[in-house]
């Protein structure tokens, strides 16, 4: 195809076409199947997306704020289990933390919790809600550049990879931002999940442009061993998405 693109994952050129949907086409790599809009939008297109992506919307997007907390919850007491007892007070950073409910939830269980996330609106409900917490509003590859010398014993960063036009610089500065042994939680739909729908059009994970990039259970394991992650595992997923908790080697 003309102004071929390579596999973010593994490199490979001349992906395949996989799908043209609402003329936006989509790729898959022929080496190892990772699956991604083509072209990607440009940055400055994704920040417009999150910049005014709830206007209007924020009353249903921060709906069902309990449900959120309680999910929150229990995610945030599996990641303080997963805490060396010689750490009195872990940090835990959450990667597009949108109104905070995770970041909340890892305070109570007992981190020091900070929340960065592309959209004001969010980190202006998250700022109001959960005061008690630090947010901050950007990207991460702008928060680790700005912030060398900070690290978190935990990251969690829960859909919103499949959002990000490089998945290369986004888990690069998650990786500077972790000393060795720190743990990452990571979630996104998975394009190679039984559940998924046979007609993907039919898959509410099947979003572009929002939604531009697709991982299944090999790609994002591999993009995480790239970038300095080991003890990848895979936790269970009954909707068709992936969840993997990784340790910075
Ligand atoms: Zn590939």
């Amino acid at each position: 195809m003309p102004d071929s693109p390579s596999c973010q994952i593994c490199g490979a050129t001349d992906p395949a076409p996989f799908l043209t949907h609402r003329g936006m086409d989509i790729v898959r790599c022929r080496v190892c199947g990772f699956t991604w809009l083509h072209p990607l939008p440009a940055p400055a297109t994704v920040s417009a997306m999150y910049t005014d992506a709830y206007a209007g919307t924020t009353e249903g997007y921060f709906s069902k704020v309990d449900k959120k907390m309680r999910r929150s919850r229990g995610r945030a007491r599996a990641l303080i289990g997963m805490m060396p007892k010689r750490i009195s007070k872990p940090r835990l950073l959450d990667v597009g933390a949108s109104g905070g409910f995770l970041v909340e939830a890892a305070r109570e269980a007992g981190f020091d919790a900070t929340g960065v996330e592309l959209d004001p609106a969010s980190v202006a409900f998250a700022k109001q809600h959960y005061p008690r917490n630090t947010f901050i509003q950007g990207t991460i590859e702008d928060f680790a550049r700005q912030n060398p010398d900070t690290w978190f014993d935990a990251v969690y960063c829960s859909e919103v990879i499949e959002h990000v036009t490089d998945a290369n610089s986004f888990v690069a500065a998650i990786a500077a931002l972790m000393p060795t042994g720190a743990v990452l939680y990571l979630t996104t739909p998975d394009i190679g999940h039984w559940r998924r729908p046979r007609d993907i059009t039919h898959w509410d994970a099947f979003d572009p442009p929002s939604h531009c990039l697709y991982f299944d259970k090999r790609t994002l394991p591999r993009l995480l061993e790239k970038h300095g992650f080991t003890d990848i595992r895979r936790r269970l997923a009954l909707k068709p998405g992936l969840k993997l908790i990784a340790r910075r080697r």
